[in-house]
């Protein structure tokens, strides 16, 4: 007798995005006259440069000859691009990962979400509350959050660490230690960024518990301060105690091309010494048949001069947009942060308002779509989290409407 898989049937509610989606879609219906701005979903809409159009053109011809045709990829990618990333995206920041500590994927999602099979079935998580809401389900999924309570909107076997306006939205060191630490920054949804020094104390505090920080860097393109880390891996110790996540979405505008990459140096190892490195391998050699070469060929030409000098090009125009709507919220009087090292802009609703009744209010005093930050966490309530991947006309007239409130 067929069972459906218990773990799943406990993941709560329906996705943020469709609940979303679903208001959205029911306020049109009302007002069609109404032009609605959607800043809400992080995904990008300035086409793909033309570096990488090329790239993807001339490797789709070769495809269509016998002696150039490429079938089944190698599993953890072609030559051609590791070793491009270990030089172009590594080597600069003075790290010392190699090509073949480099597993080239269809994207960081899948990854965050498949890597914590790696590790055993008691494998106590920590995420920041609010986080990325893929790397909690995931381990849902794999059975091993324990119970949800749906008054707070926690996990019994979770170690949540808050990221508020008093901590400046960077987590404090866990009293109770996790064995698996998730971090993300540039941060979605906040914003924020962690600085080098507070990174480091996070390595140190993960090689001293013989703790894994699973750190996804998939905004790393969007720093703009100076002395951040770009990668954790800038952080001594860091190869004995990370695993860093990279995508090609949020950098080139890859959401809809597919390509990514983790990185898993060789002396990474669980606390019994079994390489992590290797069980990721047999993980992709097993599950995974290899990103396609010609998306392989695109991700190299961003890292070419014109695919470095068109890319920043795209960085550049969402960031001002991330500009123009951290200025327009100040001016309307709201107390706003993110949008500096991130594409992201984390707004506090004005008082006696929950998230959920901003998205209303915004939504029908202004026609514009945000995202509730309790969908995030319970410690997002009361923020709300614009996205400055909209087209830079939006991002004024979206101020404009608010400031008019
Ligand atoms: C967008 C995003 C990613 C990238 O996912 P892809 O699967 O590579 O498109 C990863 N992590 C976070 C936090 C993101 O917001």
């Amino acid at each position: 007798m067929i069972h459906a898989n218990e773990a799943y049937l406990k993941l709560p509610g329906s996705y943020l995005f469709s609940t979303i989606a679903k208001k959205v879609a029911a306020f049109t219906e009302k007002n069609p006259d109404k032009k609605i701005i959607r800043l809400g979903i992080g995904d990008v809409t300035q086409p793909l440069c033309p570096a990488v159009i090329e790239a993807i053109h001339k490797a789709t011809d070769e495809m269509a000859k016998a002696e150039t045709f490429r079938g089944y990829a190698p599993d953890l990618g072609y030559d051609f691009l590791r070793n491009t990333i270990a030089e172009k995206v590594f080597r600069p920041l003075g790290t010392d990962i190699a090509a073949d500590e480099i597993f080239v994927s269809d994207g960081a999602k899948s990854d965050s979400a498949n890597i914590q099979e790696i590790f055993t079935q008691n494998t106590r998580i920590a995420v920041c509350d609010p986080v990325y809401p893929v790397y909690v389900d995931s381990n849902v999924m794999a059975g091993r959050t324990g119970d949800y309570d749906s008054e707070t909107g926690l996990w019994s076997n979770v170690i949540y660490m808050p990221c508020t306006e008093a901590n400046g939205y960077s987590p404090e060191l866990p009293k109770e230690v996790p064995d698996l630490i998730y971090l993300c920054f540039p941060n979605n949804p906040t914003g924020a960024m962690i600085s080098k020094a507070k990174l480091q104390e996070w390595v140190d505090y993960a090689n001293r518990n013989k703790a894994v920080i699973i750190y996804d860097a998939a905004y790393e393109a969007y720093i703009s301060e100076a002395d951040m880390p770009h990668s954790i891996f800038e952080c001594e110790g860091a190869r004995t105690c990370a695993i860093e996540l990279r995508s090609f979405s949020k950098n080139a505008g890859f959401t809809g091309t597919r390509l990514g990459y983790t990185v898993i140096p060789r002396e990474l190892k669980d606390a019994d010494g079994v390489s992590l490195h290797s069980l990721w391998a047999r993980r992709h050699g097993t599950k995974f048949n290899g990103a396609p070469y010609i998306i392989q060929r695109a991700g190299e030409a961003v890292y070419s001069e014109e695919g470095q000098r068109q890319t920043k090009e795209q960085i550049a125009y969402y960031m001002k947009n991330a500009r123009t709507i951290y200025d327009g919220l100040q001016a309307a009087g709201y107390t706003v942060s993110g949008g500096v090292n991130a594409p992201y802009i984390w707004l506090k609703v004005p008082a006696g308002m929950t998230s959920w009744d901003f998205f209303d209010y915004l939504l029908e005093k202004a026609n514009v779509v945000g995202t509730p930050g309790s969908g995030f966490g319970p410690s997002g309530e009361g923020y709300f989290r614009l996205t400055a991947f909209g087209s830079y006309e939006n991002s004024v007239e979206a101020m404009n409407r608010i400031k008019a409130l």
